[in-house]
Parts: C-alpha cells; sequence; structure tokens
C-alpha cells in the first residue's frame, strides 16, 4: 500500500534520513520509535509531503512520489496526519474544523460530509460537542477531533506523531484506546511514540530509527521489547526501564 525507496532528506548540509526503505501493507499498524532527534518526525513529515525529499521515491496504491518532484497532493490525498498539538482552527467549532478539509479541498457535499462526522464523532463519544470551539475542550478531546478530521478524508494510511505527548496522563488513556478501535477496524496506521507500552500492544511491527537509519525491525513485537537484536536498541529501551 506505501512503500518508501531510498529516501534521503537533509535540511542543509545536515543528513536527517539516510536511506530510509519500508514497506507497508493494508491494515497494517506499524510503530517507530527511536531517540528524540533521529528523524522520527521528519519522516512523518517527508509521508505526508510536508518536508521534501532530497532523494528516494514514496509509492501510495502505486502512485510514485520521486524527491525533486512537487507533487504533494497525491501524499496529502491519501495520508492522513494527526499532530502533538492538534492543530485545529480556534476560530471554528468542532464540526466546522473536522468538515473543512472534506468540503474544501475533497469538494464534497457538505450535508453528506457533516453526517459522517457527527457519525464519527459518536464513536469517540464526543457528538454533543460538535458545536463548541477548540478552547472549550479538554487535550484529549481535542486529539480526538484531530483524528476524526484525519478520518473524515479517508486517507489510505494515517500517521500519528507522538499524539499524547501533550497530554495530561488521565486524557493519554482515551486517545490511545480510539487508536487501539482504529487499529482494530483495519486502518493502516504509522505511530511515533514514546509510550512503549501501548507501541507493544498495539503494533503488528516495530521500527527503530537511530541517527536517521533503520536499525532494527521487525515483527516480532514481544521478543523486540524483551530482548532486541541490536545494542543500539537495547539501550533505548533501557531508558524506559
Ligand atoms: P523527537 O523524538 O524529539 O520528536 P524526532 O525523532 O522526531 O525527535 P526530528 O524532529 O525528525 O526528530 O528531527 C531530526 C533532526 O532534524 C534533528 O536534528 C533536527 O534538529 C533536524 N530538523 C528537524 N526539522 C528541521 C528543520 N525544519 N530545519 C532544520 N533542521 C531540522
Ligand atoms: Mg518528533
Amino acid at each position: 500500500l506505501l512503500k518508501v525507496t531510498h529516501l534521503h532528506k537533509e535540511f542543509g548540509q545536515n543528513t536527517v534520513l539516510n536511506d530510509i526503505n519500508l514497506s507497508v501493507e493494508k491494515g497494517e499498524v506499524v510503530v517507530i520509535i527511536g531517540p528524540s532527534g533521529c528523524g522520527k518526525s521528519t519522516f512523518l513529515r517527508c509521508l505526508n509531503g510536508l518536508e521534501e525529499i532530497q532523494g528516494g521515491v514514496i509509492t501510495i496504491s502505486g502512485l510514485p512520489v520521486e524527491a525533486g518532484k512537487r507533487d504533494i497532493t497525491k501524499l496529502r490525498q491519501k495520508i492522513g496526519m494527526v499532530f502533538q498539538s492538534y492543530e485545529l482552527f480556534p476560530h471554528k467549532t468542532v464540526l466546522e474544523n473536522i468538515i473543512l478539509a472534506p468540503t474544501k479541498v475533497q469538494k464534497r457535499d457538505k450535508e453528506e460530509a457533516t453526517k459522517e462526522a457527527i457519525e464519527l464523532l459518536d464513536k469517540v463519544g464526543l457528538v454533543d460537542k460538535k458545536d463548541y470551539y477548540p478552547r472549550q475542550l479538554s487535550g484529549g478531546q481535542k486529539q480526538r477531533v484531530a483524528i476524526v478530521r484525519a478520518l473524515l478524508m479517508h486517507p489510505e494510511v494515517i500517521l500519528f506523531d507522538e499524539v499524547t505527548a501533550a497530554l495530561d496522563p488521565e486524557m493519554v488513556h482515551e486517545v490511545l484506546e480510539t487508536m487501539i478501535a482504529l487499529a482494530k477496524a483495519g486502518s493502516t496506521m504509522l505511530i511515533v511514540t514514546h509510550e512503549m507500552a501501548f507501541a507493544k500492544a498495539i503494533a503488528d511491527r516495530i521500527i527503530f530509527i537511530d541517527k536517521g537509519d533503520i536499525v532494527e525491525e521487525t515483527r516480532d513485537v514481544k521478543e523486540f521489547f524483551i530482548e532486541p537484536k541490536t545494542e543500539r536498541a537495547k539501550k533505548f529501551l533501557k531508558t524506559f526501564a
């Protein structure tokens, strides 16, 4: 469904992603972990077309996007993203925030998009908040709105970048539960997280990145958390023990 070959990304002289190769199947949940500054967010931002890439190809549903070609609309339409900081528009209500891109970018019918938005809000327990403004919501509620907003675009893959990092501990749970429900429903997801228990619970595959390289990659998720194969991953996991 999503294929990344020889992805190379640099900021000026600074290489942030060396040569990333990754294939993600439909319905797969891939969790990306690694030390701060190793390039996790940059990787997701490249996939979503928020960063230009200097080398390689990103192929989504058979459509290739190559380095140097600014063909990012393909990526944006098929790959959704949820950020740590929600990125909701403060002057728009929950419902307005959610239907904005589907109606303006995808030119969907407003009534139809609204109907689906309400169904999705209901699923995450927020339908009664549809006319609230973001400032009237808790962090966990805002983050669930941001997830619904991404879902309404019907992306083929959804990227999550540390979506619980800014939340109070009591609110982490409700957001993680929402993500686990999505995973069970068959969504294809790439998740960056520092929540190791969550990573273990949700991942079909673990990708460990260090200094812009995939250092370890495994579908044996349980084993990875007991005994990773590389020293670098071992050292990294120790910091959570
Ligand atoms: P964290 O776990 O702290 O979120 P990360 O793995 O997400 O870290 P990135 O945000 O991808 O790390 O950053 C990787 C490297 O790229 C860092 O060295 C950072 O300084 C650099 N970097 C990120 N964005 C930019 C930018 N816009 N311009 C220049 N350098 C950048
Ligand atoms: Mg990051």
